[in-house]
């Protein structure tokens, strides 16, 4: 029974948190582009992706869309709302399709309510999402499109434990908040550079050192923040 493993939030739980939630716990399969909620919704179950990767991303009334956060392995969508105010603050759509464990809102709280692990560990996990969103706001205002779109890629990567990110320009588009030329010249430069293989619909990465040269320094701030989240009992060098 090693399904919580695939989910860094599920495998850090305390063995008491574990048994509590297990049982409520149910594999899904997320299809790319579902969306688990509406800014506004009611939240009425926490997601913990394994092989999924989940955009929470604030749309405007013109219908313009931009990411404000990317949540996979490393985290969960839905816990902290799922304790007190139960609403979505986001969109969360599916970016990437794949496999998560899905819980009951009501259940999650109940079992949050009797442990202060499970509350620490929520609260803490809010706090690098939120540190998370502040960065995309800094790199949205400071950095240029070709840095974001590595950092982008090489973070959807990490989550998806893939080379392969199926994503179409529009979509990348929208995640980034830029206009879809800008998104063709980029991909068109990166691949010229050998960093990546863009077709139709598909990013296949080729160059990972050099999409790390290329990306901005958020890719590797979020990265740690995350670390330092699941950090492992101070194991951590720095
Ligand atoms: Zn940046």
């Amino acid at each position: 029974m090693s399904q919580s493993q695939s989910n860094a939030i599920l495998a850090s739980l305390s063995a008491g948190d574990a048994s509590t939630l297990r049982p409520h716990l149910k594999p899904v399969n997320l299809p790319q582009k579902t969306i688990l909620y509406e800014a506004g919704d009611t939240i009425k179950s926490v997601y913990f992706p394994m092989s999924a990767v989940i955009s929470l991303v604030v749309t405007l009334e013109t219908g313009e869309t931009t990411e404000a956060a990317m949540v996979g392995k490393d985290g969960a969508v839905g816990a902290a709302s799922a304790l007190d105010g139960k609403m979505a603050m986001s969109r969360a759509i599916v970016q990437l399709g794949g496999e998560a464990m899905v819980c009951d809102a009501a259940i999650f709280k109940s079992a949050a309510m009797q442990s202060e692990h499970l509350i620490s560990l929520v609260m803490r996990h809010e706090q690098t999402l939120f540190a998370q969103a502040q960065q995309s706001t800094a790199c949205m205002a400071n950095h240029e499109v070709d840095a974001r779109l590595c950092r982008w890629m090489l973070r959807a990567r990490d989550l998806s434990g893939s080379d392969n990110l199926p994503f179409t320009q529009e979509f990348l588009a929208e995640m980034l908040g830029v206009r879809r030329t800008s998104v063709t010249t980029v991909a068109h430069t990166l691949q010229s550079a050998g960093m990546i293989k863009y077709s139709r619909g598909k990013i296949q990465i080729l160059d990972v050192e050099g999409l790390q040269e290329t990306a901005c320094e958020c890719y590797q701030t979020v990265k740690d923040q995350y670390r330092q989240l699941l950090g492992d009992n101070g194991s951590e060098t720095r």
